[in-house]
């Protein structure tokens, strides 16, 4: 794979996914021809996004929508909002989505969308103006049977919402299952906003189990206090683990006891930041990642841990909550001192597993009860957890190769079974 197309910096989202993708390559023996087919996007829209600020000035913006693959069916992933969105960046995420649908057997490829905008500068109406212009102008490869959007960093419900208003307004009637994470007004699911983090919390008890551990002897770190992260140490803190810290982009808190979350949870949507909470000390992002903890839970952005900071880690589980928090080198250093690492394309996927459910039930109109949807999330997480954790041990593999050689199998399957046309 020498291509300039092909060829990411080193240690970038990309090239770890790349280097990801080539082992399972190598595991299950295919060609050059298929590595370069699963190794490249099948689609990618660039656009212009210009913005007409409250004061009237003009700003302008680039999004991005890349369809890694949509062999499986419509692509699937979320929309970034970000100053630092790359193409390379959404590359990387549009790959793990399709790998992470296969893993979890939800009928979709992988997508992933990003604006350069950093959503925290610019008013409400200002973002609606930047979402609905991005919607419009992408709307030719987006759709329920296309290509469907899910907030990511810096999008939310209501990013959602309005996605799927510009959608249904172009075409002259609602169209729920164009966007998942919608608010429930709108047809979201019920369970959708905790799914991702649910779905944390069901692969790191599968994870323990595994070890003869419970969920309610361990002490746990968590690195993001967003959409992810939050509901994730709350869940985990209602389960009887030791949430001893947690931080967001500024710093972190920590107490050995165990932090109060639900009163963390309180200060933080209070307006207060994460490291002025009173119930614990400060503690900044490195050393959080180094904390003598049994379970690290990484759920903010990429790269996090490097081969510097994987040598510093003393847990004894990593459960990926982010995407890419983990460089190729950070995964080897973790695996020679014995971490065990529950990847972020089984962990992370409680998400796009309800955000299928929510699909479903847009596309019958008929809506299940919150139950139904955590008993079939649970199912379905710890049935994917389980496949590949028997992977694991029958081909002495780490979860994460066998995750990504159920994953890139099932894809490839399609591709052989549908053929090349012509
Ligand atoms: P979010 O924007 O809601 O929260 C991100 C959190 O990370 C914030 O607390 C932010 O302050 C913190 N953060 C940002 N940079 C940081 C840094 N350098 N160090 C420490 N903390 C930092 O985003 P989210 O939706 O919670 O997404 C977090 C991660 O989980 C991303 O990798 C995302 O792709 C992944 N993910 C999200 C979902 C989902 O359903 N939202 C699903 C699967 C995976």
């Amino acid at each position: 794979m020498t291509d300039s197309a092909t060829t990411p910096r080193p240690s970038s989202p990309l090239a770890t996914a790349q280097a990801q993708l080539a082992d399972a390559v190598q595991i299950l023996g295919y060609d050059e021809g298929m590595h370069r087919m699963l190794a490249t996007p099948r689609r990618e829209m660039n656009v212009a996004v210009p913005l007409r600020r409250d004061t009237g000035e003009i700003e302008l913006f680039t999004g991005y929508r890349v369809q890694h693959n949509i062999s499986r069916g419509p692509g699937k992933g979320g929309l970034r909002y970000s100053a630092s969105v790359d193409p390379d960046e959404v590359r990387a995420l549009a790959m793990w989505m399709t790998w992470k649908c296969a893993v979890v057997d939800v009928p979709y490829g992988g997508a992933k969308g990003g604006v350069t905008i950093d959503p925290r500068l610019y008013s409400q109406s200002e973002l609606e103006r930047v979402t609905r212009r991005y919607t419009s102008e992408i709307m030719p490869i987006i759709g329920p049977e296309r290509d469907i959007m899910a907030p990511d960093i810096g999008t939310n419900e209501q990013t959602m919402a309005w996605i799927m208003d510009t959608y249904s307004v172009n075409l002259g009637y609602t169209i729920p299952a164009v966007t998942t994470g919608k608010p429930l007004t709108v047809g979201g699911s019920l369970g959708r906003p905790t799914a991702t983090s649910r779905g944390v919390v069901h692969a790191a008890e599968a994870a323990l189990g595994d070890a003869g551990v419970r969920l309610d002897e361990v002490s746990v770190a968590v690195q993001g206090f967003g959409k992810v992260g939050a509901p994730a140490a709350r869940i985990l803190a209602e389960s009887g683990a030791r949430v001893v810290a947690v931080s967001d982009e500024h710093g972190g808190v920590r107490a050995s006891d165990g932090l109060d979350v639900p009163a963390l949870l309180r200060h933080v949507a209070d307006g207060g930041a994460v490291h002025e909470f009173e119930g614990g000390e400060a503690v900044d992002n490195a050393e959080l990642l180094s904390l003598d903890v049994d379970v690290l839970i990484p759920a903010a952005v990429e790269g996090v841990i490097d081969a510097d900071t994987a040598r510093q880690v003393k847990a004894r589980w990593v459960v990926e909550g982010a995407n890419g928090p983990t460089t190729t080198e950070g995964d080897a250093a973790l695996a020679e001192r014995g971490v065990v690492v529950v990847p972020d394309i089984l962990a992370n996927a409680g998400g796009v597993v309800v955000s299928y459910f929510e699909w479903v039930q847009a596309n019958q109109a008929y809506w299940w009860t919150e139950n139904e949807i955590a008993e079939r999330l649970e199912h379905r997480m710890l049935a994917s957890y389980r496949a590949v954790a028997s992977l694991a041990h029958a081909e002495g593999v780490s979860l994460r190769d066998a995750a990504l050689t159920i994953g890139v199998r099932r894809v490839a399957e399609a591709h052989k079974i549908r053929g090349l046309y012509p």
